[in-house]
C-alpha cells in the first residue's frame, strides 16, 4: 500500500526546492549534473556557452576555473569545497540582471556534491559604497588632528553658496562666515620644540577650537547652524565655518570668544606655550560665488591682521584683494631687484646736540635703504619692508644693507680720517632676528671691514625689542659680539617707560611723532623730557628723530636730548653726497 501522507511530504519538499529563492544543484563529483531547480538555471545560464547546463565545472570554468581542483583536494567522504566563492559574471552578465553570484559547493558523500547559487549583486554594491565612503571620508579629513580638511571646507562651503535664500528674506535672512586662522611664527615652536610636540600643539588647538564651537549658546539660531565645521586647512592654518548667523556682528563675536580662548597658554610636556592666531573673516553676502574664493578672501584677511601686528581677527573687505595682488607684485619685483643690485643704501646724519648749542656733525649716521625701480623709480622703504618680511626676503636685503654699509663706513673712516662719522647706526628687522646665525655674521661682516663692534649700532623698534625670549636671547647674543643697540620709534609700541629698564638697548631713539611737537605741545614736552631723564637714569643714550625746525632742535636741546636727526640737518644722502655734506660743515 502506498503511504499518501509519505507521498504528499516528498512532494511538498520537491515544491519547496522548485520555488526556492536561492540556486540549488545537485552533480556527480566530476560535475555532472543531476538536479537542478529553476532559480540556478536561470542564474547560471548566462555562463553556458552552449545553452547547457549539464556538467556544473564546465558552466563554471571561465569564471571559476579552480572549483575541479577545489572538489578534488577535499579527501574526506565529505566536506566543504567553497563558501560564499564571488564570481564576477562580467560580459555574460544580462543587463538588469545579476552581475556577480556567490557560489557555496559542498561535497555530500562518496559521489554527489551539493551547490547553491545565489545573486550577490546588490549585497557587493553595498560593500563598494561602504568602501567609497570610508575613501571619501579619509580623503577629507586631517590625519594629524582627525579635523575635517581643506576639501573638506571646499565641499561644504561649495555647498553653502549654492544654497537657496530663506523664504522668509529680509531682516531674517541668515547668513554665515567663515574664519580662517593662521598660528602666528609656528615655526619657532617646531624650532625650539622639535616637528613632534609642534604636532601635539596643533592637535590642541583643534581641540580648543573645537570646544570652543560647541556650547550651544553660540547657535545664534537653533534652526540653523547644520553647516558649522572646524577644520586643519593648512600646516598651522585652521578654518571655522559658522552657520546660521543673523548678522556680521554675530560672527564678530565668535571670532573674539575663538581668539581669547586660544589665547590661553597651551600645556606641552609641563611646559606652558603661549601661541597666539591672525584672523580672517569673511561673511557669506562679502563672498564670491566660488569655494576657492571664500578660502583666498578669508586668508587675505588673516595677512592683514597678521600684518597689523597678529593676535586678532580682521574682516575681509574687497579691496584687499588689490592690496594682495599688489604686494605679490612687489615680491616678485623685489625678488628681482636683489638679483639686479637695484637696491642701494643713503646715510641720514645723527648730529649731537651739545649743551653750548655747538652741533656736532661727525656724531654718525643711519643707513636706509632704497629702491630704484626701473618702473616706479625710487621706492621708499614703507613700501616694500614688510613685504620683505613676509616674504622672507628680508634676510638677503639685510645682509645686503649691513655689508654696503659697513663697507662705506670703512671707506669714511679711510678718505675723512677725523670727519669721518663715528657711529653707523643699521636698522633690524625681526626676521634677520630669528636667523640663529646671525650674530656671527655680523661679526664677520665687521670683521672683513676693519670695523670695531661699538662703531655699529643696530636699531631694533619697541615692539620687537620687548618681544618673546628667543628675540630677547639673540640681542644679548648681538650685544656680546659688541655692538650697541637702539630702540627705535620709542612711544609707537607698547612698551612703557618703566619697562625701558628690561630691555637690553644702549640708546633710545624718541620718535618724530613726539618731536614734530616738541615746540608746540606741552604734554609732548614732557613726555620727551620724562624719556631723557629715564634713560639717563638707566645710562641710555637719547636721539630725537625727524628734527624738521629750529624751534624743534632748541626744545629738544633744552631737555637735554644728547643726539638729533632730521630734515633740518639733513636729508637721507647717498654716499658721495653725504662726504661733501661732511666736508662742507
Ligand atoms: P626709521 O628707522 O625710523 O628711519 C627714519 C625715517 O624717518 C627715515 O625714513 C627717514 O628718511 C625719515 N626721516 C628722517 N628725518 C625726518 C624728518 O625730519 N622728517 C620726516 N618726515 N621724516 C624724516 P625712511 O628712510 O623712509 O625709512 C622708513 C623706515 O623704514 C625706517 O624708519 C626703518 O624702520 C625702515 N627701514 C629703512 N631702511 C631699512 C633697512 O635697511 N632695514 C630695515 N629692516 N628697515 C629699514
Ligand atoms: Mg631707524
Ligand atoms: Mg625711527
Amino acid at each position: 500500500m502506498i503511504d499518501t501522507n509519505k507521498v504528499d511530504a516528498y512532494e511538498a519538499l520537491v515544491q519547496f526546492l522548485y520555488r526556492a529563492p536561492i540556486g540549488l544543484v545537485q552533480a556527480g563529483l566530476d560535475g555532472t549534473v543531476d538536479m537542478l531547480n529553476p532559480m540556478s538555471s536561470s542564474l547560471l545560464m548566462p555562463l553556458a556557452r552552449d545553452g547547457s547546463l549539464d556538467n556544473l565545472f564546465t558552466v563554471l570554468q571561465d569564471v571559476a576555473p579552480q572549483l575541479r581542483d577545489l572538489t578534488a583536494a577535499v579527501d574526506a567522504p565529505s566536506g566543504v569545497v567553497c563558501e560564499g566563492l564571488r564570481v564576477e559574471l562580467g560580459d555574460a552578465a544580462a543587463p538588469g540582471a545579476a552581475q556577480v553570484l556567490a557560489l557555496s559547493v559542498l561535497k555530500l558523500d562518496g559521489t554527489r556534491l551539493m551547490a547553491t547559487v545565489t545573486d550577490a549583486t546588490a549585497e557587493v554594491q553595498r560593500e563598494q559604497e561602504r568602501l567609497a565612503r570610508r575613501l571619501r571620508s579619509q580623503a577629507r579629513t586631517d590625519a594629524l588632528t582627525r579635523m575635517p580638511n581643506r576639501e573638506a571646507v571646499l565641499e561644504q562651503l561649495q555647498q553653502m553658496l549654492g544654497r537657496p535664500p530663506l523664504a522668509d528674506g529680509g531682516a531674517q535672512h541668515r547668513g554665515f562666515a567663515l574664519l580662517f586662522m593662521n598660528c602666528d611664527r609656528f615655526r619657532q615652536v617646531n624650532d625650539a620644540l622639535g616637528q613632534a610636540a609642534g604636532d601635539r600643539l596643533l592637535v590642541q588647538i583643534g581641540d580648543r577650537i573645537r570646544a570652543t564651537l560647541r556650547p550651544p549658546s553660540d547657535r545664534i539660531d537653533p534652526h540653523a547652524g547644520a553647516g558649522q565645521m572646524a577644520a586643519r586647512v593648512g600646516a598651522d592654518e585652521f578654518a571655522v565655518v559658522l552657520d546660521g548667523l543673523r548678522s556680521h556682528d554675530d560672527a564678530e563675536r565668535v571670532a573674539a570668544r575663538l581668539l581669547d580662548a586660544l589665547a590661553r597658554p597651551h600645556t606641552l610636556d609641563g611646559q606652558d606655550i603661549v601661541i597666539r592666531l591672525s584672523m580672517g573673516l569673511v561673511w557669506s553676502g562679502d563672498a564670491g560665488r566660488e569655494a576657492g574664493e571664500m578660502l583666498r578672501d578669508a586668508s587675505i584677511a588673516m595677512v592683514e591682521a597678521k600684518r597689523a601686528g597678529g593676535a586678532r581677527c580682521v574682516a575681509f573687505e574687497t579691496a584687499m584683494r588689490e592690496r594682495a595682488a599688489r604686494r605679490a607684485d612687489i615680491e616678485s619685483d623685489l625678488r628681482q631687484a636683489l638679483a639686479d643690485d637695484q637696491l642701494f643704501v643713503v646715510y641720514q646724519p645723527v648730529v649731537g646736540l651739545r649743551a653750548d648749542g655747538a652741533t656736532d656733525h661727525a656724531a654718525g649716521v643711519e643707513a636706509l635703504v632704497r629702491w630704484r625701480h626701473p618702473v616706479r623709480g625710487v621706492v621708499p622703504p614703507i613700501e616694500f619692508i614688510q613685504v620683505a618680511e613676509e616674504s622672507g626676503l628680508i634676510g638677503a636685503l639685510g645682509d645686503f644693507v649691513l655689508r654696503r654699509a659697513c663697507s662705506d663706513f670703512a671707506a669714511w673712516q679711510r678718505d675723512l680720517g677725523e670727519r669721518a662719522p663715528r657711529l653707523l647706526a643699521v636698522n633690524l628687522s625681526r626676521a634677520q632676528l630669528a636667523e640663529p646665525g646671525w650674530p656671527a655674521v655680523v661679526r664677520d661682516v665687521l670683521a672683513q671691514n676693519g670695523m670695531r663692534p661699538d662703531q655699529l649700532q643696530l636699531e631694533v623698534t619697541e615692539s620687537l625689542a620687548a618681544q618673546d625670549q628667543q628675540v630677547q636671547q639673540r640681542l644679548h647674543e648681538l650685544k656680546a659680539v659688541g655692538v650697541t643697540l637702539a630702540l627705535d620709534d620709542f612711544g609707537t609700541g607698547y612698551s612703557s617707560l618703566s619697562s625701558l629698564h628690561q630691555l637690553p638697548v644702549d640708546t633710545v631713539k624718541i620718535d618724530r611723532s613726539f618731536v614734530c611737537q616738541a615746540d608746540t605741545s606741552h604734554h609732548h614736552r614732557v613726555l620727551i623730557e620724562a624719556t631723557v631723564k629715564v634713560a639717563q637714569s638707566l645710562g641710555m643714550n637719547t636721539v630725537a628723530e625727524g628734527i624738521e625746525t629750529e624751534a624743534q632742535a632748541a626744545a629738544v636741546r633744552a631737555q637735554a636730548c644728547a643726539k638729533g636727526q632730521g630734515y633740518l640737518f639733513s636729508r637721507p644722502l647717498a654716499a658721495p653726497d653725504l662726504v661733501d655734506w661732511l666736508a662742507t660743515r
